[in-house]
């Protein structure tokens, strides 16, 4: 990995401008932040934090900005998926490579519907906060944002914020990020016919179970740029063109939320000053004014690939707000990726009490999504899913029926409910469906 400077602080800039344009963006307001109890002993760990060692390097986001350019031509398909929050205690080797290796089977079955290589980003290696709807829970308790921030077990202790958390969230982040590259060089089992009786020349990999060498795979990581105390930290000085930037070290991939893309707050400020593409969620509340000042915003440059527009208003009302927000941000002349995510916007509670989805209501958001951008001549270019390869029963449907008396069973997510792996795998052949 080769070494930029570190932007390590404000006041340690290699950057003045790029350190006094931090400062200002930090100053905004920013929605969803928690609140340390000890501002002394989070400044503690923020400044442990800027000695950190990248998670990830400059030269893997610049490809995989080349990647998502080619998405957003129209020529490659993105597929972004994971856990909705990632957890310490789910931080384990099993778990992460059912994670990824779903993902990787997703990916096989969209790219041999499209023709065209599929982008992979996993949300992993760092989705560990959570925006939420409420600040108390039922019990009156702050609520649980996410693994980085406190711990959901029900007292007034687990859920007080904690920024020691932030450290261990960096660890966890690392340790997962070299999970991620040991499975991609590794290599997958190659999906094409086997060649079996082929000779294997001296050097040559060795074959597989079914008889194909195994292939290098590429997955880039990504998670929602929430918590600043912790993005702010990890920042390398990046003076390439069109502009200097800060490149994130801690993702390749940084989405924001839609609690969170307030205009004059600080997400959107923060992810102006980044080198990295960026992803931003468009809930039903957003309108196609506002949607033009993001993509003047954040794609200043024109740049194809650099912002990904991420609709997930619900299976229900897709076909009715998408069209105006996708014809005026074609009026405006940016090439962004329109990326649906079929989840978000289809959430609700089963009669028995369970955060679920309903895997026909995802099936139809995507219908939806691809039927607006088929009608208008814009490119459907991606989905992001929160899906994982164990077999929960958490969203409701799919071939294996999962009904609300099932959902008891195997439900064991942080945050919002996944598919699992079976519902992933059917997910992706529905895509398939609709790409073909
Ligand atoms: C998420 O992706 O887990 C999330 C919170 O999404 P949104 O911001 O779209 O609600
Ligand atoms: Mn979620």
């Amino acid at each position: 990995m080769k070494r930029l400077p570190a932007l390590a602080s404000a006041d340690r800039a290699v950057d003045r401008v790029l350190a006094g344009r931090l400062s200002a963006a930090l100053a905004r307001p920013a929605a969803q932040q928690p609140c340390w109890p000890d501002a002394e002993r989070a400044g503690a760990v923020i400044g442990l934090l800027h000695n950190a060692e990248p998670i990830v390097a400059p030269e893997e986001t610049a490809r995989l900005h080349t990647r998502l350019a080619a998405v957003a031509r129209g020529e490659a398909f993105l597929l972004q998926g994971g856990d909705c929050a990632e957890t310490f205690a789910g931080n384990t080797e099993p778990h992460l490579r059912a994670n990824l290796g779903v993902l990787e089977r997703m990916g096989e079955v969209l790219a041999g519907a499209a023709g065209r290589p599929v982008v992979k980003i996993a949300r992993m290696a760092g989705q560990f906060a959570k925006p939420r709807s409420n600040t108390v829970d039922a019990r009156g308790l702050p609520v649980y944002r996410g693994d980085i921030v406190n711990s959901p077990e029900c007292t007034a202790a687990a859920r007080t914020p904690d920024p020691h958390r932030m450290l261990m969230a960096y660890a966890h982040a690392a340790g997962a990020m070299d999970l991620v590259r040991k499975f991609c060089a590794e290599g997958v089992e190659a999906p094409q016919p086997a060649l079996a009786g082929a000779r294997r020349a001296p050097g040559e990999p060795r074959f597989g179970e079914a008889g194909r060498p195994p292939r290098p795979t590429e997955i880039f990581v990504s998670h929602e740029l929430l918590l600043l105390d912790y993005e702010r930290a990890v920042l390398w000085a990046d003076s390439g063109a069109p502009e200097p930037r800060l490149s994130s070290g801690l993702a390749h991939f940084l989405w924001i939320g839609d609690r969170t893309r307030q205009l004059d707050g600080a997400h959107i400020a923060f992810a102006e000053l980044l080198a990295n593409p960026i992803g931003l969620k468009l809930g039903p509340g957003c309108t196609p004014e506002e949607v033009v000042e993001y993509v003047r915003r954040l794609d200043p440059h024109r740049t194809p690939g650099r912002l990904t527009l991420v609709s997930r208003m619900g299976h229900a009302r897709v076909r009715e707000l998408l069209p105006p927000i996708v014809e005026k941000v074609t009026a405006s002349g940016h090439e962004v990726i329109w990326q649906c995510d079929p989840m978000h916007g289809n959430t609700r509670t089963s009669g028995n009490g369970y955060k679920t989805r309903h895997f026909d209501h995802v099936v139809a958001e995507l219908a939806g999504f691809f039927a607006v951008h088929r009608q208008l001549g814009t490119h459907p270019g991606g989905i992001h899913v929160e899906v994982t390869g164990e077999d929960v029963t958490e969203c409701l449907g799919g071939a294996a029926g999962i009904a609300e008396a099932d959902l008891p069973d195997r439900y064991t997510t942080a945050c919002d409910p996944r598919l699992n792996a079976g519902q992933s795998v059917e997910l992706a052949a529905a895509v398939a469906k609709l790409l073909s």
